[in-house]
């Protein structure tokens, strides 16, 4: 038997039915934001992730040489390849150009549970606004998304590296350090932050300062305290979060996304019922355009980890609707089957989503398959009402049958067979 890869999965059709479900809930909330789908290819150059991301993100994605000697890349998220697709075609767009997709990434990481190497992100940019109700509308549609997902339990904990990387500048940090302190407190490394700050030749009391700025945390008044445009910026955005009545924000500087490329508003959202990996979103505020190729445009976005948000939400106690059929169809003997395609064909082309037994089945065999199907109705064709025109209707609820006529059947199982 050839077993399934490592880290991926196989779907039911009960779970697609789900993954359905919570995709076109996405869909349904993007849309009604003004956000429009696109998709992009799932292999890309190498190239553009270790642009965005530096070499170390070689060990993290799958790669190889395609057969022209190409570096390919299974693309390991969708934010680079969306400003890819903005510099190479979408720049004439009006702007802000809103956009989202829902699609899988592939990352070489070890598999645990709410971890796979192939999963699927829904992702939304607002490309080409730098504006606090930029920010403030994808923290809004990220909370909107939580709570139509019947997630109580959560936390939109809401950070501005750029504060911080202001302080690191007054502090004399030079620029390319900068990272390796906001990596460790993207850790929770406190201490040996400070000692990172202490070792460049910063006064203790100024490392102190900028490891406490990074550790405030708490409601809007948490704030108060930080000044400057930049500060300003982060209360006019949380400001507009207030008054949009949502109670999942919080403060915490202490968000820092461990990644180079954020300059402004980063955000992170838990649902702590995961455990482990309880991190259902991250996003934040950045500028890719100029790396890819293009001129300088200010972007915001965030990613979901679709399949971390599905499994919150199933704790949560959510429960998408059995699947069902309308109908199903079988023939009493033989030569009733090409009426029994027919009837079919007729039903469906009336919108009515029905099968038909495809497998010669008796009365009895085939009422068990069309319950385990959770069939609405049977229709049984029998040779004797077939002659007077007429086909038998069950509701597989009641057990209740009728004769009726062939061409009242759409009517009759729209109705529910009243
Ligand atoms: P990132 O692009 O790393 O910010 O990830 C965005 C979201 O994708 C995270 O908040 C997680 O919910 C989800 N995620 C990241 N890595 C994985 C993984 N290996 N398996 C499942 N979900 C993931």
């Amino acid at each position: 038997m050839i077993q399934r890869l490592k880290g991926t999965r196989d779907f039911s059709p009960e779970e697609m039915s789900k993954r359905r479900r919570l995709e076109s809930i996405l869909r349904e909330i993007s849309l009604r934001y003004g956000f429009r789908e696109i998709q992009t290819p799932v292999i890309e150059s190498s190239e553009l992730f270790v642009l965005k991301s530096g070499p170390g993100i070689l060990e993290e994605m799958y790669v190889f040489k395609d057969k022209g000697g190409r570096e390919i890349a299974l693309r390991p998220e969708l934010t680079a390849p969306i400003i890819r697709f903005f510099v190479n075609e979408l720049s004439n767009y009006p702007l802000p150009l809103k956009v989202f997709c829902i699609s899988p990434v592939f990352r070489y990481e070890e598999p645990q549970s709410g971890r796979y190497r192939e999963f699927v992100q829904y992702d939304v940019e607002t490309i080409g606004a730098e504006t606090p109700e930029a920010d403030a509308e994808l923290l809004i549609l990220a909370s909107d998304i939580c709570s139509k997902a019947g997630l109580k339990n959560i936390r939109i904990r809401i950070g501005h590296v750029g504060i911080i990387r202001e302080k690191l500048d007054e502090a004399g940090v030079p620029a390319e350090r900068q990272s390796e302190f906001l990596h460790l407190m993207d850790r929770k490394k406190q201490d040996e932050a400070s000692k990172f700050l202490t070792d460049l030749g910063i006064a203790r009391d100024v490392a102190d300062s900028i490891v406490g700025v990074c550790q405030i945390s708490g409601g809007a008044g948490v704030l108060d305290s930080l000044k400057g445009e930049r500060a300003d910026y982060m209360k006019k955005v949380i400001s507009i979060l207030k008054s949009s009545g949502n109670r999942f924000f919080q403060v915490d500087m202490g968000v820092v996304r461990g990644l180079d490329y954020y300059t402004g508003v980063v955000f992170e959202i838990d649902a702590p019922d995961l455990g482990a990996e309880k991190q259902i979103c991250g996003g934040g505020s950045y500028s890719l355009s100029r790396l890819f190729g293009g001129t300088y445009v200010p972007s915001t976005g965030f990613a979901f980890g679709f399949d971390r948000l599905l499994i919150a939400m199933e704790k949560a106690g959510w429960k998408a609707e059995k699947e069902h059929i309308d109908a199903f169809v079988l023939a009493v003997s033989a030569g009733e089957s090409g009426k029994m395609m027919e009837i079919a064909a007729m039903l469906r082309d009336n919108g009515i989503i029905t099968e038909a037994d495809l497998m010669g089945r008796n009365i009895s065999k085939g009422l068990k398959y069309a319950a385990a199907r959770n069939a609405s109705f049977a229709v049984i064709v029998g040779s004797k009402e077939m002659a007077a025109g007429k086909v038998t209707l069950r509701n597989m609820k009641s057990g209740k049958q009728v004769e009726t006529e062939t061409s009242l059947l759409p009517e009759l199982i729209k109705k529910g067979g009243k």
